[in-house]
């Protein structure tokens, strides 16, 4: 049996809709082995709707190191999806180091301070092959910062269908060589199937080049409701296992822990 783990998480904290208790109870019927964490800590001059507040992180990491304690069946790990500005690596710093987290999500949601997820009118009349070589640098850049402990959707300019015309592979090889030697890793997102893209982050015809590049790899559902937890993770667990990955990461205090990808299919 696959050890399914679920990082990607948001609660009422965040943008999610459910609490942390909803979230576990759902984690321990679908039978996840480990659920976590990861509301979102945007640090931008303005609150974001879809940020904690920050007068909010004690209570939030307080609630749920409690259900680290107290909960069974179940491994509860605590982490954030942090909003990664390259102006801004000291501050996100400042915030992160002293917490007592299992691990910290990189996400890439803004290019020049502007949201790339919230509607088309960004991509339109955009050159497309730029967008998304100045997105994957930026992704390679946070990575190399060594703020984080993986990176989520590393292809999230796909969201609306924009893609680029020629050669979207070199993108993948580059950013898959960075991740490498960043020693980052990455994670399948299977939210994209909710979203106008209607498939995962990253593009599933490259995951054999991360492979290739032995970048590391974790399946979330980045759900945003309890119900979506785990959502699609037969498909992704396939996926991976199809394009040649042996292994997946978990994580515990910061430190990554390394599980056997393998179904065995004689199992009851
Ligand atoms: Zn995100
Ligand atoms: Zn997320």
């Amino acid at each position: 049996m696959i050890y399914k783990t679920d990082y990607h998480t948001h609660t009422y904290y965040s943008d999610g809709k459910g609490w942390p208790e909803d979230y576990i109870s759902r984690a321990i019927e679908i039978g996840l082995s480990e659920i976590g964490f990861s509301d979102h800590l945007t640090l931008t001059d303005e609150q974001q709707d879809w940020s904690i507040r920050l007068s909010l992180l004690d209570e939030y990491i307080d609630r749920i190191i409690k259900l680290k304690e107290s909960v069974s069946g179940i491994t509860v790990r605590l982490g954030l999806e942090v909003d990664y500005f390259p102006d801004k690596e000291e501050e996100i710093n400042k915030y992160i180091s002293g917490l007592p987290l299992d691990y910290v999500i990189g996400s890439v949601h803004y290019m020049n301070n502007v949201s790339v997820d919230l509607g088309p009118e960004y991509y339109e009349n955009k050159d497309i092959n730029k967008l998304f070589e100045s997105y994957f640098k930026l992704i390679a850049q946070a990575a190399s910062s060594r703020l984080f402990d993986f990176m989520a959707h590393i292809d999230l300019v796909r969201i609306f269908r924009y893609f680029p015309s020629a050669n979207a592979e070199s993108f993948y090889c580059f950013l898959a060589r960075e991740l490498h030697t960043s020693d980052i890793p990455f994670e399948i997102n299977t939210n994209g199937m909710n979203k106008p893209l209607k498939d995962f982050y990253p593009d599933r015809r490259y995951l054999h080049i991360f492979r290739e590049e032995g970048v590391p790899v974790l399946v979330n559902s980045d759900a945003h409701n309890p119900s979506r937890l785990g959502q699609y993770f037969n498909d992704a667990h396939s996926l991976l296992i199809n394009a040649g990955f042996t292994e997946m990461v978990s994580f515990n205090n910061r430190e990554r822990i390394i599980k056997p990808l393998n179904s065995d299919v004689c199992e009851q």
